[in-house]
């Protein structure tokens, strides 16, 4: 039954083993506040977002009230944290339900910042307004550079103070995904649960996210493994594409889905430096924009081991085809990175010696700190003078070797540029710019900041004046930006 707000609940999760979560009664705030609703997101939902304005519906968006056809539960997972194995949980969230949309999709609507359940360990469940509508703003900002993201449906404040380093304004936010199912998950019942429920998760799994793997396939697991692996690769390739640097690769935060998920540290590289880390706690860079390839691969490795009971009876034969399914990554990474990288640069075509024009201009811009998105959107657009790098002796030469590569492909000069504008972002979420949308929103109650920059995000691949202004690097580029997580 479709409540007026237009929630078509089913609770499939709810289903697995009680062993996978842990029901859990709301914990309500004081005097909730709807801050952002995000319409897009409402109406493909099939939601109303006139009904979603009502006090029922900030009461549901707060974890005050249980949404028609909802069944709250936190989920359980462990994961590896910068390598250490620990046992996790939703700590600070709530799984309302999947809402079933007019296309028949499937999405779960969680609660983020909803307090206390059994996975909290020592935290107070909750989260402060700031980097919920951080979350919101980046997390918009992917969906628009068309990454796989989970995306926000609204944030509402609490009303309520938390302690952090200083008193923060507490905020409620209502996460959409595919799923929440992480590689964190299988971690959980390969190290607690039984073989069945192992195949239960695999099976709901499959079910759930690759459909087009056959309950009759002798190797329906191996399938399994082989499907999140492409679609991890895939992910890692979009965010390295773009310069997206997501902070904590823990594997709690990768999905089996092949969704981007948890927005804590995560930030945009300005000037090109493999080594580029913003988050405060990642004192080695395991997760440093370079390094987010083989981390994931070291993260599928883990969501492979988890498998060996289902990938063979015999384990050490299991052991081998984890391991053959596992060397595959470095190679699909590598041939679709190359792939991604020749579109921003104008190549239809496929040659030999393209990585190592690749690797050459990555090279240059590394050495004169080129700004990542600004060099590919001044290659594609024409206006090269704004950067130190484009005066170089070195770029000059890798412009000629670039321009005579374009000429060795049917397609026209045109066709080249279109490729690159359709692939060069100009616009991202620039760390000064959400900064300055934080502030006002925090501080001063003043939303619209953040709403021209939403809007901005929204269009990233169009060059107009109004975009422009989202170009300009921060006043002092070379501040140290910094980033943090669990706030
Ligand atoms: P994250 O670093 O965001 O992936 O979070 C890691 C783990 O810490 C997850 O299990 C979260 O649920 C938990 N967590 C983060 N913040 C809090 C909090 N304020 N209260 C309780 N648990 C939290
Ligand atoms: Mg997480
Ligand atoms: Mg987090």
């Amino acid at each position: 039954v479709k409540s007026d707000a237009g929630w078509n609940f089913d609770n499939s999760y709810s289903k697995l083993p009680e062993f996978f979560f842990a029901t859990q009664d709301l914990n309500p705030v004081s005097s909730p506040k709807l801050v952002v609703l995000n319409k897009p997101v409402a109406l493909s939902l099939g939601l109303d977002v006139q009904s979603l304005q009502s006090e029922e519906s900030v009461n549901v968006f707060a974890g005050n009230q249980v949404p028609e056809g909802g069944l709250p539960l936190a989920q359980a997972y462990a994961g590896h944290q910068f390598a250490h194995f620990n046992m996790l949980g939703d700590g600070r969230a709530l799984l309302l339900g999947e809402q079933i949309t007019p296309k028949n999709e499937r999405f779960d609507v969680q609660l983020k910042g909803s307090g206390r359940t059994p996975y909290s360990r020592g935290g107070d469940g909750r989260a402060a307004l700031g980097p919920m509508l951080r979350e919101y703003i980046i997390s918009e900002a992917m969906h628009a550079l068309k990454i796989p993201t989970t995306r926000s449906l609204a944030v509402v404040t609490t009303g309520e103070q938390i302690q952090r380093e200083t008193r923060l304004p507490g905020a409620v936010m209502t996460r959409i995904a595919a799923s929440h199912i992480r590689v964190g998950t299988f971690q959980y019942v390969s190290r607690w649960g039984s073989v069945n429920e192992l195949q239960e998760l695999a099976d709901y799994t499959i079910q759930r996210h690759y459909p087009e793997i056959e309950l009759n396939d002798p190797n329906r697991y191996l399938s399994l493994l082989q499907g999140v692996i492409k679609r991890q690769a895939s992910l890692i390739i979009k965010w390295q594409l773009v310069g997206f640097i997501h902070g904590v690769m823990n594997t709690d935060n990768m999905t089996i889905s092949g969704e981007t998920i948890d927005y804590g540290p995560c930030a945009f590289m300005d000037a090109y430096d493999p080594a580029t880390v913003f988050s405060s706690i990642d004192l080695r860079g395991r997760y440093a924009y370079g390094n987010q390839p083989k981390m994931a691969g070291w993260n599928l490795a883990r969501f492979a081991e988890t498998l060996l009971p289902l990938l063979h009876d015999d384990q050490e034969k299991a052991l081998e085809i984890a391991q053959d399914a596992i060397s595959e990554y470095p190679i699909i990474y590598v041939d679709n990175w190359i792939a991604g990288m020749r579109r921003k640069l104008g190549i239809f075509n496929e040659e030999e010696q393209d990585k190592s024009l690749i690797d050459e201009l990555l090279e240059i811009m590394e050495k004169y700190k080129a700004d990542y998105t600004n060099t590919f959107r001044a290659l594609s657009y024409g206006n090269q003078d704004e950067l130190p790098l484009f005066t170089s002796t070195e770029f000059k030469q890798w412009e000629k070797q670039w321009q005579e590569r374009l000429s060795r492909q049917p397609e026209s000069k045109e066709a080249s540029l279109q490729l690159m504008r359709d692939n060069n972002p100009i616009v991202i979420p620039r760390n000064h710019r959400v900064e300055e949308a934080l502030e006002a929103a925090v501080e001063n109650g003043d939303y619209s900041v953040m709403e021209k920059l939403l809007k901005a995000l929204s269009n990233p691949f169009i060059e107009t004046n109004e975009q422009i202004n989202y170009c300009t690097l921060p006043p002092d580029p070379d501040r140290p930006y910094q980033t943090f997580c669990g706030t």
